[in-house]
C-alpha cells in the first residue's frame, strides 16, 4: 500500500538530502539549486519544451539554449516557479520547511521562517506549493474503501441532517487496511446528490473496488458505476456513524483539528480544495520518516505543474463535481 508514494531512496536515480545538515550541504548556492531542478525536471536529460530537442548549452544567465531551435529556456519555465523573482534557494528552503512540519504550516509561519517581507508572498507561495501536492495522474485507491461526507467550516445551528449553509461539504474516501487506514482522497462537493458523490468515487477509487457507505440513497448509484457497493444502514445497525465508518470519521476529526489548529478555522471556502490536497498529501505520508523524500516529491511535482499566476490563486478552483 502506498508504495508509489513512499518509494525507496534514491528515486529514479536521483538522490536527495535526508537531513537539514545534508540539505545545507547540497544546496549552498543558486547554481546548486538550479542544477537540481534541471535533474528533477528532466531525469532522462534535457528536453526543449517548444521543439523537443535534447541538446542545450547553458547561457551566462543560467538559462539553457536549445541547439536545435536556438530558443532559451530555464528548468523553471512552465512550472509553479515560472516567473519568480526570488532565488530558487529561498524556494528550496520554503519546500524543506513545508515538508518538515508534520502538521502543516501557515503563511505567517512561512513568512517568519524565510524572512519574507510580505505576507502576500508567503501566502502565494504556500498556495503554489499546495497545487504541487497532488500528483498528476496519481493512483486510485483500491481494495476496500469507506466513503462518507463531513462538514468543514463555522459551527451552525438550526440546520437538520445533510443540509448546510455556511459549511462546506467534504467527501472522504479511506482505504481499509486491516484495522488501520491506508491512503485517503477527499474533495469538496456542492451537495450530497448522486451527481456529486459518484463522480468523486470514480475519480478516487479503482473500478471494481468494494465501497462501504452508510445507507444514504445517493450512494446506490455506485453499483451501476462498477463498484461492489456495501451500504450499511446506521439506523438498522444501531451503531453511531463513527462506529460504522471509523476510518472516515477519524480522518474527519483530524481534518477538523488541523483546520482549527493550524489555520484557526479561517480558510476561505473557495480555497478549501487546496488545503484538502495538502492535508491528503501529508496524511498519506504520515508514517514516512523520510522527510527528504517528501521534499523531493514536492519538488518533483512542482516542476510538473502548470504555472499558477497570482490571479488564478486568488480565484480558487472550481468544484470537482461541477465539471462532471
Ligand atoms: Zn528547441
Amino acid at each position: 500500500m502506498g508504495m508509489a508514494e513512499d518509494a525507496p531512496h534514491p528515486v529514479g536515480g536521483i538522490d536527495y538530502p535526508r537531513t537539514l545538515k545534508e540539505f545545507d550541504e547540497w544546496f549552498p548556492t543558486e547554481a546548486a539549486c538550479a542544477d537540481f531542478v534541471r535533474r528533477v525536471r528532466w531525469p532522462d536529460g534535457f528536453r526543449c519544451p517548444p521543439c523537443g530537442g535534447t541538446m542545450a548549452w547553458p547561457t551566462a544567465r543560467g538559462q539553457l539554449r536549445c541547439r536545435q531551435c536556438q530558443r532559451q529556456t530555464s528548468a523553471t519555465a512552465g512550472t509553479i516557479f515560472d516567473g519568480t523573482r526570488k532565488p530558487m534557494r529561498l524556494w528550496f528552503q520554503a519546500m524543506w520547511y513545508v515538508t518538515n512540519q508534520k502538521h502543516g504550516v501557515s503563511a505567517l509561519g512561512v513568512q517568519r521562517i524565510l524572512g519574507l517581507g510580505s505576507y502576500q508572498t508567503a501566502w502565494a507561495w504556500l498556495h503554489k506549493l499546495r497545487r504541487a501536492m497532488v500528483r498528476p495522474g496519481r493512483d486510485l485507491l483500491d481494495g476496500e474503501v469507506e466513503v462518507d461526507e463531513t462538514y468543514v467550516g463555522g459551527r451552525e445551528t438550526g440546520v437538520a441532517g445533510r443540509q448546510t449553509h455556511k459549511k462546506s461539504i467534504v467527501v472522504i474516501a479511506a482505504e481499509i487496511q486491516g484495522r488501520g487506514t491506508g491512503r485517503i482522497r477527499m474533495a469538496r462537493v456542492n451537495d450530497v446528490s448522486v451527481g456529486s458523490l459518484v463522480p468523486f468515487v470514480q475519480t478516487s477509487v479503482s473500478p471494481g473496488a468494494t465501497i462501504r457507505t452508510d445507507g444514504w440513497s445517493a450512494y446506490s448509484g455506485l453499483a451501476k458505476g462498477g463498484y461492489d457497493h456495501q451500504p450499511k444502514s446506521i439506523s438498522a445497525s444501531g451503531d453511531p456513524a463513527h462506529v460504522v465508518m471509523p476510518r472516515v470519521h477519524r480522518v474527519a476529526a483530524l481534518l477538523d483539528r488541523w483546520w482549527l489548529g493550524i489555520h484557526h478555522g479561517a480558510i476561505d471556502a473557495s480555497h478549501l480544495d487546496y488545503y484538502l490536497d495538502e492535508f491528503t498529501f501529508r496524511f498519506n505520508r504520515r508514517r514516512s520518516q523520510a522527510r527528504g523524500l517528501f521534499f523531493f516529491r514536492l519538488l518533483q511535482q512542482a516542476v510538473q505543474r502548470e504555472p499558477a499566476p497570482y490571479q488564478a490563486l486568488v480565484g480558487g478552483k472550481p468544484h470537482l463535481a461541477r465539471k462532471i
